[in-house]
């Protein structure tokens, strides 16, 4: 293992590291996949046991299923019973609607079986798992450490909440985006039920909470499209909540340590691209530890920007753009008008990882 300078000279049988990771959400698992797969030595610690319930829409999005399948999980996710995803929804507050397809379909699943498959698959591949344990009180100063710990509560302005139903209305195949002012509430059908998952602001809670049963009663009557999916809807799980989350940014790298998915940056759950994101960077981290031209931090940073930065600034953008009632409405009759803008809008916020992701590809479809 190189200490001190970190630019890493690859000698025959001397390159098999010693690395700890934390946090075995798919950012951290596929990290502990991937570079078990290239023959380090690599520990994975997790906190809780699996498996275990995660505040996440489940959407995966086409940009998802390349990562999926290289990490050999694809298969067993689509065995698993992920529900396939053809279309994108908007609706607003006084009633626009705008539905586009998906440039490739995409799926949804449960986040509790995804993150088992990606874990069981973690110790197929020769990682030595560590459940029920945190990670930071075993990690000792010397070694190299990925951080893939997901986002944590602090001071920022939103909430995530989330819970399964039955008998929702008119959700088949499509992930849909209902705006309500200050935020939205999302639907995607997983496992028979439809995952319900709604992204708020502080204030837009303190009006109508603590509640949450409440909040959303008051929410359907300010979207139309999201009252009649709501109009015969049972709650059939509890109730998760996180936050306040900061998003963007967080932090990339400290000496001997690579920061991987949330816990490297938020990404708005409008995109849909957050667990895309954490699959992803598992990628960059081995590729950084690959090369022997500068630190792996260096790399791993540099990488990670050329990667995301686009995607991240169009990404804040639009959510800017879409936080005002008045210019949700706009923006979707808009949308409504051009459904192709809804399929640009899409490519925009996402990053261009997947040249090879083309409709006639084979490599990660449906
Ligand atoms: C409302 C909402 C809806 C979303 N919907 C979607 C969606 O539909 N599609 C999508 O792609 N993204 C969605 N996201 C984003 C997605 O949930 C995250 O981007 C994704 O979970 C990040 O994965 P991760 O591996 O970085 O972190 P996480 O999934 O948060 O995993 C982190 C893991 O680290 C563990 N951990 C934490 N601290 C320690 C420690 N000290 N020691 C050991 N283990 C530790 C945790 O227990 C956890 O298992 C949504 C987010 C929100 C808020």
């Amino acid at each position: 293992m190189s200490q001190g300078s970190n630019i890493r000279v690859l000698l025959p049988g001397w390159d098999v590291l010693d690395i700890t990771v934390i946090g075995a959400g798919p950012a951290g698992s596929a990290a502990a996949i991937r570079l078990a797969q290239s023959g380090h030595r690599v520990r994975l610690y997790e906190k809780s046991r699996f498996p275990r319930p995660k505040l996440c829409g489940g959407f995966l999005s086409p940009e998802c299923l390349l990562d999926l399948d290289e990490l050999g999980v694809l298969d067993p996710i689509k065995a698993a019973g992920a529900s396939v995803v053809r279309r994108t929804v908007v609706s607003s507050p006084w009633g626009a609607y705008a539905e586009a397809p998906l440039p490739m379909p995409g799926l949804s699943l449960s986040r509790d079986v995804l993150d088992t498959l990606l874990l069981q698959r973690a110790r197929e591949t020769g990682v030595d798992v560590q459940e029920g344990t945190d990670g930071f009180n075993q990690v000792s100063n010397g070694g190299w450490t990925v951080v893939a710990t997901g986002r944590k509560a602090e001071t920022g302005r939103y909430f995530g909440v989330q819970a399964f139903f039955d008998h929702v209305e008119g959700i088949t195949d499509q992930v849909e985006l209902d705006l309500i002012p200050g935020g939205y509430v999302g639907f995607v059908t997983q496992g028979g039920r439809v995952n319900l998952c709604a992204l708020t602001t502080q204030e837009n809670l303190r009006d109508t909470g603590p509640a949450l049963d409440a909040v959303l009663a008051a929410w359907a009557l300010k979207n139309p499209l999201l009252g009649k999916r709501l109009r015969n809807a049972r709650r059939a799980s509890a109730w998760q909540a996180v936050g306040p989350v900061r998003m963007g940014l967080q932090r990339l790298t400290e000496p001997q340590r690579l920061f991987a998915g949330d816990a490297a940056c938020i990404v708005d759950p409008l995109m849909g691209e957050g667990i895309a994101m954490g699959l992803r960077t598992s990628a960059l981290i081995e590729q950084a530890f690959q090369q022997t031209r500068c630190p792996v931090e260096e790399a791993y940073a540099h990488a990670w920007h050329e990667q995301f930065d686009t995607a991240l600034r169009a990404g804040a953008w639009l959510r800017k753009l879409f936080q005002p009632a008045l210019i949700q409405d706009v923006c979707v009759a808009a949308l409504q008008a051009f459904p192709t803008l809804l399929t640009w809008l899409a490519e925009q916020t996402r990053p261009p990882i997947y040249e090879n992701l083309q409709p006639n590809s084979n490599r990660g479809a449906v």
